[in-house]
């Protein structure tokens, strides 16, 4: 397995693979890795000749009040992990190697990115884009793996994509969860034990909406039960929104699901000071 920091290094030798006929998997990661990084890259590993990660704490996707500066690091155990799956290359460049005429978020993320995340991380996916925009850029690779833990992530990438003509297709895959239904994330390690034991109750939240959403009662009062559980549990709410899956429109702004029924229940609460996300994906 090869590391480099260096995008001119990572470019070239995608170059090579490309003129050997090799396809290239990527799975972009701010690092810290888990089991639920580890699935996308044993995924394109499958399907692919040739596999990159990219481990890159991207500055342009943190607002100034958020944790940039605690994200957890540890290079040399997501390495011994990565070396273990027999993935090609580890790309880990520095913020100054990516952003080199400053540090700011230079591709605008599509009407898709308002909603949901968007309006409590203002410019988020700006950030995202960017970088992702930036790391096809010099990886070059056939196709990119996503969690569908940031289910909105993969709908911002896949209109970006589409906008841009960018030739990468898309992957994304199902969130990997602790037995308790935890979804796994790399600021877990910020619980306390006591706000771990409580966070399951986030995806509890979701799946006992989704039922009541099934068995047909109001999205509103389903949005409004969910959110009080939550509280009652310990979490600060930041949103629990039942929404088209392809455009995150509120199904209860009175539209009725799109074209192919699809529904999104997202959540973002913080337990003590860690921002958790979730989301279930089903259809009508
Ligand atoms: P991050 O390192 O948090 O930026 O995540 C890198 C990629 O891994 C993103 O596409 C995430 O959606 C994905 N990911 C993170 N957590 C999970 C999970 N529990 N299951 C599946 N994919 C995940």
């Amino acid at each position: 397995m090869k590391l480099t920091h260096s995008p001119a290094v990572m470019s070239a030798w995608s170059l090579k693979q490309a003129a050997s006929g090799l396809r290239i998997g990527f799975v972009p990661t701010m690092g810290f890795l888990h089991e639920g990084h580890l699935a996308l890259v044993r995924e394109a590993k499958k399907k692919y000749d040739v596999v990159v990660v990219s481990i890159f704490v991207n500055p342009t996707q943190f607002g100034p009040k958020e944790d940039f500066g605690k994200y957890p690091r540890n290079l040399k155990n997501d390495l011994a992990l990565l070396r273990n799956e027999k993935i090609d290359v580890v790309f880990a460049p520095t913020a100054a190697a990516m952003y080199p005429d400053g540090v700011k978020a230079s591709v605008k993320a599509g009407p898709v990115a308002k909603p949901l995340e968007g309006v409590f991380r203002p410019g988020h996916f700006d950030g995202v884009c960017t970088v992702v925009k930036k790391l096809f850029d010099v990886v070059a690779p056939h196709a990119a793996y996503f969690g569908q833990k940031d289910f909105q992530q993969t709908l911002v990438i896949q209109d970006m994509v589409a906008r841009l003509r960018l030739p990468v297709n898309i992957v994304v895959r199902p969130t990997v969860r602790e037995s308790d239904g935890l979804a796994l994330s790399s600021r877990n390690v910020y619980l306390s034990p006591q706000e771990r034991a409580f966070a399951p109750v986030l995806y509890q939240s979701l799946l006992q909406a989704k039922k009541a959403v099934m068995a047909g009662e109001p999205v509103r009062e389903v949005e409004r039960t969910a959110a009080t559980v939550l509280t009652l549990a310990g979490f600060k709410v930041q949103y629990f929104s039942i929404a088209d899956a392809e455009t995150l429109v509120p199904i209860s702004a009175g539209k009725s699901p799109g074209r192919k029924g699809k529904v999104v229940i997202a959540a973002a609460a913080y337990l003590g000071r860690t921002r958790l996300i979730d989301n279930v994906v089903f259809r009508l």
